[in-house]
């Protein structure tokens, strides 16, 4: 892959001449509050990535610091996400949960600095206290607390004596600070709830800027990795560290700009509505911005990482097209999977002058493709065409079967409309024709001329087929969240007709159906008796450079 150099590499490559760090470590800290989406994926592949590229380590962290909303599903999915995209984590996932009893000793410390107190200010006080950008903060009262109190009440709420929301640990920086995350921040809270690793343990539970900059730390991380929005957040990163005396090694943080697509929504907070809502069927609905979710509807790993490369690393944060996205898992099956053809919408056409069966060779890949592999395509009596691939009043410009207009049978023959025949309402429901037996693809001799080449299947042949056709998930181009959801972004065709060796061969788990688009076997409900099939994505390109 070819990663030009950004300016997260800048700094690396920077902190590794003036030996800075002998080594990069890097760490991706999710959340197991949710199944990772498409930004995660941009952040591991930055992380892993750049600890891939100058032989560092990347750590697979859980910052499980909120036991109300996390859960070892999300763990599992988190470690089944970043395996899918290729990369390893070693031999252990951490946890910050395994942390708690180093974090809470480094609280101590500073308590016994002199630098965290004891805040007892109920929530709406304490803001009030905190005062706004243009104005300094009040100290709390209880800020005097003396070493030994403290250490007493920190103490005690570890013990389970307060109740929610009694107490806080507060650092105590600077209340008239500029940027008012330094102003006296939160280092713990009182939770009584059941963490689903750490159990009934602990009755207090770091907060991030506590947590995180100590777990960098425990772990020997060097380059600490995140988004934009923590930038305000740096200041106490550094506060904590520097405060504990904690020395290089150390971790420094480095922020980088916020994936954001858009007719995406890529919140865990989101997505998890949307799937206890029911308006997608769980966390790897093919619909789902999800890793999990892209994977069951056929996207390549390396069409992804690919997406995340070219997109770059960016300081100031920008929406992305998804068409971009869609190019990439084009661009990558484009050059890898077979051709084959299945027909959605199927219209029956007879071939008068035909009888019998014979087998046409076909080439799975085409010219530009440097694959090989073909298969034999039954030809009979009785084909399938799409029905929108004959018109008996053709527009202009109207390439297809129509009742004065030949085609081409992909790989096969050319034909002509000689009858439509229509039920009593008038539809179409058959057509009758006549095939050119001179006409056959590599052999024509026919000098019959036709504007395009459809595809079809064999009737007595075909197999039937599930198809399932994804449009996007959201309407608007920005979407917020359930109201914008596209009504039409899930459509189920039960009868659509496969050409046999898809079934039978099984040559590959993608394919192009031909004219149609790129389509997968869905890993999961695909049967021998039901096939069901998903698509990836359309041929058509929307999306410029
Ligand atoms: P969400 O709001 O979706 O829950 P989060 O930032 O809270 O996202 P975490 O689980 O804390 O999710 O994220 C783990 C890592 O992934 C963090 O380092 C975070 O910065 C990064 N990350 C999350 N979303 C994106 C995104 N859209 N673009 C780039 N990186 C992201
Ligand atoms: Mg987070
Ligand atoms: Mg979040």
């Amino acid at each position: 892959m070819s990663e030009s150099k950004d300016f997260l590499r800048t700094i690396v490559e920077e902190d590794l001449r003036s030996g800075k760090y002998k080594e990069v470590i890097t760490r991706f800290p999710p959340e197991p509050n949710g199944f990772p989406h498409i930004g995660h994926a941009k952040s591991i592949f930055i992380n892993f990535g750049i600890a891939r590229d100058y032989n560092g380590h990347c750590n697979l962290r859980m910052d499980d610091t909120n036991p109300t909303t996390e859960d070892t599903k999300y763990v599992e999915a988190l470690k089944d996400a970043v395996q899918w995209l290729g990369f390893d984590w070693g031999d252990d996932v951490y946890f910050t949960s395994d942390y708690f009893p180093k974090i809470y000793d480094y609280a101590i410390e500073l308590i016994k600095m002199g630098k965290a107190y004891v805040d007892s200010t109920n929530e709406e006080e304490m803001r009030q206290l905190r005062g706004t950008v243009t104005e300094s903060g009040k100290r709390s009262k209880y800020a005097d607390r003396s070493i030994e109190e403290n250490l007493d009440l920190f103490e005690r709420m570890k013990n389970g004596e307060f109740k929610d929301g009694e107490h806080v640990l507060r650092a105590k920086i600077d209340m008239s600070a500029a940027n008012m995350k330094m102003r006296d921040p939160l280092l713990y809270r009182i939770r009584h709830s059941h963490h689903f690793r750490a159990g009934d343990k602990w009755s207090i539970y770091p907060m991030y800027d506590f947590a995180h900059c100590l777990s960098d730390y425990i772990e020997g991380v060097s380059h600490s990795i995140c988004t934009l929005e923590f930038e305000n957040n740096r200041d106490i990163y550094n506060w904590v560290l520097d405060t504990l005396g904690l020395e290089l090694p150390r971790p420094y943080q480095h922020e980088f700009a916020r994936l954001g697509i858009n007719y995406t929504v890529m919140s865990k907070r989101k997505l998890l509505e949307l799937v206890e809502g029911g308006q997608v069927n769980g966390w790897d609905d093919p619909r789902m911005p999800t890793i999990a979710g892209y994977r069951r509807r056929g996207y390549t790993p390396e069409a992804i990482l690919n997406f995340c490369d070219q997109i770059g690393i960016a300081k100031a944060n920008s929406m992305v097209d998804v068409a971009q996205l869609e190019f990439c898992i084009r661009d990558d099956l484009n050059t890898k999977v077979p051709r084959v053809m299945c027909v959605l919408d199927p219209l029956k056409v007879t071939i008068e002058n035909y009888e019998g069966t014979e087998e046409l060779e076909a080439s799975y890949y085409p010219h530009d493709v440097p694959k090989e592999g073909s298969r034999k395509m039954p030809f009979s009596k009785e084909i399938y065409i799409e029905r929108d691939d004959f018109k008996e009043n053709p527009p202009k410009d109207y390439f297809r079967l129509t009742p004065e207009q030949p085609v081409r049978l992909k790989h096969g023959f050319i034909i002509s409309c000689k009858e439509v025949v229509k039920d009593a309402s008038g539809n179409i429901i058959e057509i009758k024709a006549e095939y050119y037996p001179e006409s056959k693809s590599g052999s024509d001799s026919s000098g019959i001329d036709v504007k395009s080449a459809i595809h079809w299947v064999s009737a007595s042949h075909a197999k039937t087929v599930e198809v399932r056709l994804y449009d996007r998930l959201f309407k608007d181009e920005a979407p917020e969240g359930v109201e914008d959801i596209n009504p039409d972004s899930l459509q189920v065709i039960k009868n659509a007709l496969i050409e046999p060796a898809v079934i039978s061969q099984k040559p590959d788990e993608r394919f192009q159906f031909e004219r149609q688009g790129y389509f997968y076997a869905d890993p999961i409900d695909y049967t021998d008796t039901t096939p069901v099939f998903n698509k990836i994505v359309g041929l058509k390109d929307s999306w410029t450079k």
